[in-house]
């Protein structure tokens, strides 16, 4: 059903309000008639109205324009429509109108079939006009407002520090940006789960905002209250922009208050929570001068607070910058690497001793970022350890491995056995036989061809579930093998009773047969070991003429190094495996 909408007239002529008045009911419109000004303003408050139609000239205090203005005065709504009705054509008197805040003009004598209409039209107009208003209102609270606490989110919050750089530079202020974390925020959400989680979040931001008002105002330093800016970036962090502030003490000010005010206790939902936040501290221009380095060195000094016991502040210093940073920004990239597909398996060559051909191959995991470049494994996998993400990314490769063993069988390469190295968390997750089986089984390889390399570490605990899982994969039937053989501190005894098939000798070892003191001496013995275990043995990192002969003296088995490939992508390894076999 149409909605009927409420007109209000305001003319001193009776006979034109009557004419209106008929011409817009015809229209479907209701009507409310004034005969003056004062009288229009009075029943708009009382009745209110959907659009106002004034006469230019009319007698008494208030002519149109003042009403008009009046009206727009009253209602600061430039959406609802108020046509003037004017006798006056000339282009000062329609200029009047407009400026008075008229939507439109209509000049008499009116053509009374047609008002209705356009009546209509300016109401339909009006209405879209709201809609669009109000959708882009919507938008933009959705663009730059976190829904979760209503603070501004992490995009406003960049376009804001870049705004306020821009003025802090002109104007030479200072700029001090604040980085917070909540101590210990995984571990309300693991235990008491998110409902808890988020509602400390929303105190959290409750908290901040209160830290930052200037009810309880700055003794000296006075920030403020509109220069300074909170924000939430993801998950606990929040950020906190003081615009202008004089000396870098203030900002400890307002972090140290901040610190209090979040470590009292937080009362939810009948739990009583302690929370503590750790704060970092940059300032412009001292640490940096620009948003990114601003926000990232105030991120790492929060990080330093955090190790440092947490519940505190910390102020940026350069000396901070080395390694730990590296690692936060790394880990958050790696979280990401699988599904955007920045990880590739390279494969090198493992030779028999006196053959040419290779016929087996280490799966070795390679990173490429657009950002950080190429990232080593032996940077990024403990990392992935250390989170966890390992057991995503160790799935990633052991599936990756097994389905490009199978597409080279297809085109006729047939290898013998593919390795895959095995951290230490994947193995004793509590899945992880089914799950080699199942990749297996989905990639319809026979599971011999498959070598499992496993670290002296893996195998050290005194754990009768390690012999367990061990046996297991044994039973599905792949090949299991120690890597880095000879750095652990694997007890020989225990080693024994483990079906084992190969012992892979240690690089440094391999390296020492060139050196002076050592002359393999480790090598050899790992070589007898392996021998009188009935195990095979491999030696790799193989990078001279020397280390080789040596190891073919000491009839090792297999070598593997870049004296003879180097770990290749798998289009090169497929050229390079076509040519040798053409060569044999
Ligand atoms: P690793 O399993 O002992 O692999 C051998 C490492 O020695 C590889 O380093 C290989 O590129 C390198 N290498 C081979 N021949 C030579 C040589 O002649 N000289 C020298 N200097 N190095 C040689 P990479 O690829 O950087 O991998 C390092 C380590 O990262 C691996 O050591 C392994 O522990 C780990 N890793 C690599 N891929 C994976 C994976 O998919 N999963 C897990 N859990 N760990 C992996
Ligand atoms: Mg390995
Ligand atoms: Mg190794």
């Amino acid at each position: 059903m149409q909605e009927t909408h409420m007109i209000l007239v305001i003319d001193d002529d009776s006979l034109i309000r009557m004419l209106v008045t008929q011409a817009l009911q015809t229209c479907g419109l209701k009507t409310l008639e004034a005969t003056n000004g004062e009288e229009g303003l009075q029943l708009f408050k009382t009745q209110g109205a959907d659009a106002v139609l004034i006469d230019v000239l009319m007698p008494g205090g208030m002519d149109g324009y003042s009403t008009c203005m009046a009206l727009r005065e009253l209602t600061q709504d430039l959406q609802i429509p108020i046509l003037m009705m004017t006798g006056l054509e000339d282009i000062e008197s329609i200029n009047r109108a407009y400026e008075a805040g008229a939507t439109d003009f209509i000049t008499k004598p009116i053509n009374f079939a047609l008002l209705g209409y356009r009546v209509r039209y300016m109401l339909r107009a009006s209405q879209i006009n709201k809609q669009l208003i109000e959708s882009k209102q919507q938008l933009h609270r959705m663009a730059y407002l976190d829904a979760l606490t209503a603070l501004p989110n992490r995009q406003f919050f960049y376009n804001h520090l870049q705004q306020m750089l821009e003025i802090a530079k002109r104007m030479k202020f200072k700029l001090g940006v604040l980085f917070l974390d909540l101590d210990g925020f995984k571990q309300i959400n693991d235990t008491l789960g998110h409902h808890v989680g988020d509602l400390v979040l929303q105190e959290t931001s409750q908290r901040l905002r209160k830290s930052t008002r200037n009810s309880d105002s700055l003794v000296d330093n006075d920030i403020v209250e509109d220069n300074i800016k909170v924000a939430r970036l993801a998950g606990d962090e929040f950020t906190v922009l003081l615009s202008i502030i004089h000396n870098e003490e203030d900002a400890a000010v307002i972090a140290e208050r901040i610190r209090s005010n979040i470590s009292q206790p937080f009362m939810i939902g009948g739990h009583e929570l302690f929370v503590m936040a750790s704060i970092g501290i940059s300032i412009f221009p001292n640490d940096a001068d620009n948003y990114e380095d601003l926000l990232k060195h105030a991120d790492l000094a929060m990080y330093y607070a955090k190790k440092h016991g947490g519940n505190r502040y910390c102020y940026f210093s350069a000396s901070m910058i080395d390694l730990p940073l590296h690692r936060l920004t790394v880990t958050n990239h790696l979280r990401k690497a699988i599904e955007r597909g920045e990880l590739e398996l390279y494969y090198q060559p493992q030779f028999k001793i006196n053959q040419d051909q290779f016929y087996s191959v280490e799966a070795l995991l390679r990173w490429k970022n657009n950002e950080l470049g190429n990232i080593p494994p032996t940077e990024f996998i403990p990392l992935a350890e250390k989170t966890g993400l390992i057991i995503s990314i160790g799935e990633w490769v052991l599936r990756e491995a097994c389905t490009q063993v199978k597409a080279w069988q297809n085109q006729g390469i047939t290898l013998l056995r593919v390795a895959v190295n095995v951290s230490a968390i994947q193995f004793m997750q509590g899945d992880f036989v089914s799950l080699v089986s199942q990749i297996l089984s989905e990639a319809d390889l026979n599971p011999a061809i498959l070598e499992l390399e496993l670290t002296e570490s893996t195998l050290i605990k005194d754990d009768l579930s390690i012999l367990r899982i061990l046996q297991a994969l044994k039973q599905i039937g792949v090949q299991l093998s120690i890597d880095d053989f000879g750095t652990g501190y694997s007890s020989l005894s225990r080693l024994k009773n483990y079906p084992i098939d190969r012992l892979k000798i240690d690089q440094s070892f391999i390296r020492s047969i060139d050196s002076d003191s050592d002359k393999g001496a480790i090598a050899s013995a790992v070589i007898a070991l392996a021998e009188s275990m009935n195990m095979q043995v491999i030696a790799e990192g193989v990078e001279t003429e020397e280390q080789l002969t040596f190891l073919i003296n000491k009839h090792c088995n297999e070598v593997q190094g870049d004296l003879l490939s180097k770990p290749l992508p798998s289009t090169q390894l497929e050229a390079l495996f076509l040519k040798n076999s053409k060569m044999v």
